[in-house]
């Protein structure tokens, strides 16, 4: 059996390998290192996958989200909901901004924020919404876009998890993720759905003027050369990680697919585990039942395989993984709210009483594009060795 890894990048680049490299040695023997035809090709490329009118290639996913909310001209003292279940970067860039981040509880079934919270906690300086594709599903975006629109909110999509996915509304719409809300953000972390070989990020958005003062905001706050009209960051997708980008987004859809044809294997050796809750493909996908992952739509593309162990043996079972040479990830340890940076006053323990769980609960399993059965097959049969029936 070949090592388990938690994200194989190498056997995926043994597949892309020729591409990759000739690609790679292009924009090395032309010496377009910034904003070179690599990186304008790449962003019509993903325009055209997203179906959306414009994406801004930037450094990286936390840029991203903070050049959006700047483009949006959130200003000091304006409250942004997010999710308490994420990872910090969400309400990292929130604080940076002198916004008021306001983290709200999540969904147990789904992980991803909780409509009925995001209600009880707007207030009149309540200005955005940002929720997080959490593991490469959807968040409720139907409830999600009534609230903004009822509220007069921006919503801002953090989608570095979901990249790729499909929600479909209740009236059987489909919308690529990232092409919902007012603007999004996504990451290329080597380890994300579509990495590149280094840190990259981008916004999207169908709006042109919002999409024209974030073209300015990437650029040092220029829109004519040596004209600052604006605070700006220096943000920019480099040539090289384009080019990488370039080569694996046509086989973005099969990733995700073998993705879910992974998931898929491991929900059904864990179908009638007791004490193992398998994650679940929420809403309004193409399923009426919410245990299968079909092979068609992507309404998941399992940026992580996550599960609940609700029997109290959670931190054994990472120790006992370990051992066995199976790497694992307990994706998030800790509430933000209950982090040093993020604490406030506001907040109060009985909020958050399903974030609170499932900091105990949850465990990723290794999941990537090149799981083989067999190692499946050890992963699963060592994790119900231990946990029992
Ligand atoms: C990875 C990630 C980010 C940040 O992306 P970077 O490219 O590492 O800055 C932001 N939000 C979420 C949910 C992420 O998973």
């Amino acid at each position: 059996m070949k090592k388990i890894q938690m994200v194989d990048l190498k056997g995926q680049y043994e597949q892309i390998k020729e591409q990759v490299d000739s690609s790679v040695l292009d924009v090395i023997n032309s010496t377009a290192f910034i904003n070179g035809p690599q990186v304008h090709s790449f962003q019509k490329e993903l325009e055209e996958y997203l179906d959306v009118t414009h994406v801004i290639p930037c450094a990286n996913g936390t840029d991203a989200l903070q050049i959006a909310m700047m483009g949006l001209g959130l200003e000091p003292g304006d409250e942004v909901i997010t999710a308490d279940f994420t990872f910090a970067a969400t309400v990292e860039v929130i604080a940076l901004l002198r916004l008021t981040p306001v983290l709200v509880d999540v969904e147990l079934d789904s992980f991803n924020i909780d409509p009925e919270a995001i209600k009880k906690a707007i207030t009149p300086k309540t200005k955005a919404i940002v929720p997080v594709h959490l593991f490469g599903q959807a968040a409720n975006m139907d409830e999600i876009m009534t609230i903004a629109k009822e509220h007069n909110l921006y919503v801002i999509e953090d989608n570095a998890q979901g990249i790729g996915s499909t929600y479909k509304f209740a009236n059987r719409n489909s919308t690529k993720t990232g092409g919902i809300g007012d603007v999004a953000s996504t990451s290329f972390f080597p380890s994300k759905n579509l990495g590149c070989y280094g840190d990259g990020g981008a916004i999207f958005t169908n709006d042109d003027d919002l999409a024209h003062t974030i073209r300015g905001i990437v650029n040092h706050g220029m829109y004519k050369r040596y004209h600052h009209d604006v605070v700006g960051v220096n943000s920019r997708l480099d040539s090289i990680q384009a080019a990488v980008l370039r080569a694996k987004l046509p086989n973005l859809d099969s990733y995700n697919k073998a993705r879910r044809a992974a998931a898929r294997k491991y929900n059904d050796a864990f179908a009638g585990i007791n004490s193992i809750v398998t994650p679940k493909v929420k809403g309004n996908s193409c399923n009426t039942d919410e245990n299968t992952i079909c092979d068609t739509c992507n309404c998941h593309v399992f940026h992580q395989y996550t599960l609940r162990i609700t029997n109290g043996k959670r931190d054994q079972l990472v120790q006992h993984l370990n051992d066995k040479g199976i790497p694992c990830g307990v994706y998030y340890p800790i509430p933000l709210h209950s982090q040093k940076a993020y604490q406030d006053r506001r907040y109060n323990e009985a909020d958050f009483p399903i974030t609170n769980q499932l900091v105990k609960e949850v465990v990723s399993l290794p999941m990537h594009t090149e799981l083989d059965n067999d190692q499946i097959a050890f992963i699963t049969k060592t994790v119900i060795d231990f946990v029992g029936n």
